[in-house]
């Protein structure tokens, strides 16, 4: 995966495994430079959050899985970081809930939205959305706005994991369901989303993957039953306050 070795018993293997899939993801022309900073801020708030998937992020998880399969139309935004993390637990979450794949990039160039369409096709992506940017989001300017008509416009639910905040607030504007994976939850895109999932993304999409596996035969009532018995405000709430009291309890407060 990386040309450089990191031992399996290092504390903090996962976390500099999943830097090394962003430095190589900027390598590749696949991830932009600003995801880096990004990746960087994100990495900081899983520490806080013990680097785990908390119950509040599973229930999340589990109601955005419901709300996939409940969808008419839903649509994974696929960006550079997206790409570089999770490309093949992304076209095994857009199987399992029947969903599209559209890669969406807030710093849009030709060479890298090809890049990553190939990148997930070599991961088992079918169709990959995005190209044609035949459609806009109403209130961003223009290359900031461009998606497909007959992806993410036409959607009625749509997964943006690390989502740049305009464009989230823009896309809920626009009347969708919008799940939105970040691990901040003051961000202005998980306080836009009709279901914030506080949560690493690496953790996130193949979780949300087998809670769709889990619920694939449910009958739609209890579908939209765990859907609206999700209570968003006090999800970030619980996510706020594991990072403000210190989910870490492996760290003694002295130590702190
Ligand atoms: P906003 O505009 O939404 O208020 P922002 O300007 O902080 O937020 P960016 O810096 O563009 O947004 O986005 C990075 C966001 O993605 C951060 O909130 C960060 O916590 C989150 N993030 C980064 N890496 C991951 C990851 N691996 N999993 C989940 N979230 C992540």
């Amino acid at each position: 995966m990386s040309e450089i070795r990191i031992p399996e018993d290092h504390p903090r293997y996962e976390s500099l495994l999943t830097r090394h899939r962003i430095e190589k993801g900027v390598d590749e022309g696949i991830t932009s430079r600003q995801g880096l900073i990004a990746q960087g801020r994100g990495e900081a708030f899983d520490y806080l959050l013990g680097e785990r998937t908390t119950d509040g992020a599973d229930a999340a998880e589990r109601a955005a899985a419901a709300a996939l399969l409940l969808a008419d139309h839903a649509v994974l935004s696929v960006n550079g970081n997206v790409a570089a993390l999770v490309p093949g637990e992304i076209v095994e979450l857009a199987e399992a809930t029947g969903a599209d794949i559209e890669v969406n990039l807030f710093n849009r160039t030709d060479e890298r939205m090809a890049a990553i369409a190939a990148h997930l096709r070599e991961h088992g992506a079918e169709e990959v959305k995005g190209l044609d940017a035949d459609g806009r989001i109403p209130g961003l300017s223009h290359e900031r706005a461009k998606v497909d008509a007959d992806g993410i416009g036409d959607a009625d639910v749509v997964l943006v994991p690390l989502e740049d905040g305009d464009r989230a607030e823009a896309l809920s504007a626009m009347g969708k369901t919008e799940i939105v994976i970040d691990l901040n939850p003051l961000s202005r895109s998980a306080r836009a989303a009709a279901i914030p999932i506080v949560d690493n993304i690496v953790r996130a999409v193949p979780n949300v993957t087998r809670h769709a596996r889990e619920l694939r035969d449910a009958p739609r009532e209890e579908l939209a039953r765990i859907v609206d018995g999700f209570d968003r405000e006090r999800a970030l709430g619980e996510a706020e306050r594991e990072i403000r009291d210190g989910a870490r309890s492996d760290v003694s407060p002295t130590d702190r």
